[in-house]
C-alpha cells in the first residue's frame, strides 16, 4: 500500500497518497438525512464517549471536547520512509506529520448550529491549544484544521467533529493566500484581509452577521453561492492571537452563521469549513489575517454545485449566483435553529 507525499511539479504543490487508508470505517450511507432524528448516542458510533475505536482504543467516557490522534492517518509520524521515485522529474517523500479528530461534544446528535456560545467558544480554546501544540513542532510546518458536514462532502460519521491535518508542508490555498497578503502589505502597509473587511463594511450588502470585533460576510469573490467568510476583525496571523474577547465574539458570530445555514433550507446544511491560519514552518507572517471559510457545495436544497470543466479543468469557478443576492438570504433568516424554535 503505498503512502508517500508526490510532488506535483506542473501545479507545485504535494499529494498526499494515503492508499492504506481504503480500508477506513465508512457509515456515511448509512445514516439518516434527518439530524433532528438522530439519537443523542449510538452504540457502534466510534466518536461516542465510551465505545470503541477500529484501532482498539477505547474514548473515555467525555462530556466536553474530544482530541485524538486519529486511527487512520493520512499524514503519520510513522510514515514509511518511501522507495526512490522511479524517474528524476519525479520526487516523493514520506508523509511525516500529525493527524488528530476533534469531537465537538459527547452528543452524537448535535452539530456546530446546535451548540451553545459558550460551548464554541470551547471549540475555539481547543483549536488555540491544537494549534499551538502542533504548529510549535520542528517538524510541522503547517496545521489545517477543517470540519467536512453532509453526506455530499464524503462525511462518513455524522457525530460532530472536526480534523487536524498538521503536515510537513504548508497546503497550497495557505501558500498563496501568505503570499498575496505579504506582497500587499509590502505596498501598501496594510493587511489584505482587513482591507476586505472594511470594504465589505462600506459596502454592507454582503454581510451576514457581525459583532464588536468579529464578521462574517459573503465575499465580493465568492465563488459558491454560499461561500462565507468569518473573521475577527484584527489582523490577528493565527486563532492562538486572539484575545477572550475576541474568541468569546468569534463563537458568537460563527454560530450565527451556521445557524442562518441552517435556517435557509430548514435542514442540516453540508459544508467544508477549512481555518486559514498562518503556516508554523518559522516564516515571517505578521500579514497573515487568520479566518474561518465556509464552501458549501449546494445551491439549492439537493442541488449541488458541480465543479467541472473551468473548475477542474482550469482551475478557475465560474458563480452562477450573486453575492450580494446570496447574502441578503442568509442576513434575513432568523438566528435561532428552526429545530428550537417552537
Ligand atoms: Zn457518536
Ligand atoms: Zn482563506
Amino acid at each position: 500500500m503505498t503512502w508517500e507525499e508526490r510532488w506535483h511539479p506542473l501545479r507545485e504543490e504535494w499529494v498526499i497518497v494515503a492508499a492504506h487508508r481504503q480500508d477506513r470505517p465508512w457509515s456515511g450511507e448509512t445514516v439518516s438525512h434527518d439530524s433532528d432524528a438522530r439519537p443523542s448516542y449510538v452504540a457502534d458510533c466510534y466518536l461516542c464517549p465510551g465505545n470503541a475505536r477500529v484501532s482498539g482504543a477505547v474514548n473515555p467516557n467525555y462530556d466536553g471536547i474530544f482530541v485524538f490522534d486519529n486511527d487512520h492517518p493520512c499524514v503519520g509520524l510513522d510514515a514509511p520512509a518511501p522507495a526512490q521515485s522511479e524517474s528524476s522529474v519525479y520526487r516523493n517523500r514520506s508523509a511525516q506529520g500529525i493527524a488528530r479528530v476533534v469531537c465537538y461534544s459527547p452528543r452524537h446528535d448535535l452539530s456546530l448550529a446546535l451548540l451553545a456560545t459558550s460551548e464554541v467558544e470551547g471549540l475555539i480554546t481547543a483549536w488555540q491549544r491544537e494549534y499551538v501544540d502542533l504548529g510549535g513542532r520542528a517538524e510541522i510546518d503547517h496545521v489545517l484544521i477543517f470540519e467536512n458536514k453532509g453526506e455530499v462532502v464524503g462525511v462518513s460519521n455524522p457525530h460532530p467533529h472536526c480534523q487536524i491535518y498538521a503536515t510537513n508542508f504548508v497546503f497550497k490555498t495557505i501558500e498563496t493566500e501568505a503570499r498575496a497578503s505579504q506582497r500587499y502589505s509590502d505596498e501598501t502597509g496594510r493587511t489584505l484581509l482587513a482591507d476586505v473587511i472594511a470594504a465589505e463594511q462600506g459596502d454592507g450588502r454582503r454581510i451576514v452577521s457581525e459583532n464588536e470585533t468579529a464578521i462574517a460576510f459573503l465575499p465580493y469573490f465568492a465563488r459558491y453561492a454560499y461561500e462565507v467568510f468569518v473573521a475577527p476583525k484584527r489582523a490577528c496571523p493565527s486563532i492562538a492571537a486572539l484575545t477572550d474577547t475576541e474568541a468569546r465574539d468569534l463563537a458568537e458570530v460563527l454560530k450565527d452563521t451556521v445557524v442562518r445555514f441552517d435556517n435557509l433550507w430548514q435542514m442540516p446544511f453540508p459544508y467544508v469549513m477549512p481555518l486559514h491560519q498562518a503556516p508554523t514552518d518559522g516564516g515571517d507572517y505578521r500579514a497573515f489575517h487568520f479566518h474561518i471559510e465556509f464552501h458549501p457545495p449546494l445551491r439549492r436544497p439537493h442541488l449541488l454545485k458541480y465543479l467541472a470543466g473551468p473548475e477542474i479543468g482550469g482551475g478557475n469557478f465560474l458563480s452562477d449566483t450573486s453575492p450580494e443576492e446570496k447574502a441578503a438570504e442568509l442576513r434575513a433568516l432568523p438566528n435561532t435553529h428552526y429545530s428550537l424554535r417552537t
